[in-house]
């Protein structure tokens, strides 16, 4: 079989972090990219270079190689009511290029997102159907006797109090995770933008899945494993990427993507 790559689109935020996780336990090689497009947040770089340290130091759960952060400066991208125009699909396509001019053929390229459920219901291009179109007109397009690409997000089913269980569960430290979701308006955080509405939740998921008592711990089990069996299902047809890693994202897939969690 063709090598497989991963190409982790990272953002600085805390769903692009739980992305970069996931694709870390994978066997194939992870090139985390940071798009800058004009955004006027310094953070959010930073921000994803921390992430990038902190899975190189986390050699348990790390599987296969991080390569440092990638930054492709695509120039400024035209923005109106907080909206950025074509913004995923030219981080697809810049991903991409960078993809076919980096890696050997032939190889199966895997584009990853942070999309999750809370986004889809807002955003078109965050979107199952979005996932979809990206992978069949960069794959059509693209040196497709070279190269098999592929768009997807793991979280695509998750909502932000998902996302804080799995964060917990997987042990990643508070401190990071309320670094990658900082306050729009100030310092302090205001509690009513929209990136402090989505660290309520996350906080919430985070500290529900702090592990408490014999009884809790069963809920939590069964209800991460709900969760990873969602990662898979958003990954459809990916499973062996997890193969034969020892995590318990592997376990989950293993189980056929109609198993009981
Ligand atoms: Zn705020």
């Amino acid at each position: 079989m063709a090598d497989t790559h991963n190409f982790v689109l990272a953002s600085g935020g805390v769903d692009s972090l739980l992305t970069l996780y996931i694709a870390a336990q994978t066997l194939h090689p992870v090139t985390p990219v940071f798009i800058e497009y004009g955004q006027k947040w310094l953070w959010e770089r930073e921000s994803a270079s921390m992430h990038v340290e902190f899975l190189k130091s986390r050699h348990k759960d790390v599987h296969t190689i991080v390569n440092d952060l990638v930054t492709i400066k695509i120039g400024s991208l035209p923005q109106k009511n907080h909206y950025v125009y074509g913004r995923n699909l030219a981080f697809a396509t810049y991903a991409a290029a960078h993809a076919l001019s980096t890696v050997r053929p032939p190889a199966r390229i895997i584009i990853w997102f942070g999309f999750n459920r809370d986004e889809a219901a807002v955003f078109e291009d965050n979107t199952e159907q979005f996932l979809q179109d990206a992978t069949r007109v960069l794959r059509h397009y693209t040196l497709p006797h070279l190269f098999s690409i592929h768009v997807v997000s793991p979280l695509l089913y998750l909502g932000k109090f998902d996302e804080g269980v799995l964060l917990r569960y997987f042990d990643i430290p508070l401190q990071l995770v309320e670094s990658s979701a900082p306050c729009y308006e100030s310092q302090e955080r205001c509690g009513k933008c929209p990136s402090c509405r989505h660290w309520k939740r996350v906080l919430a998921g985070y500290r529900w899945a702090e592990v408490g008592d014999l009884l809790k711990r069963e809920d939590l089990e069964f209800y991460v494993r709900i969760l990873l069996r969602l990662v898979c299902d958003a990954l459809g047809g990916f499973e062996d990427v997890f193969h034969p890693a020892p995590t318990a994202l592997r376990e989950v897939c293993e189980g056929g993507s109609h198993a009981k969690p």
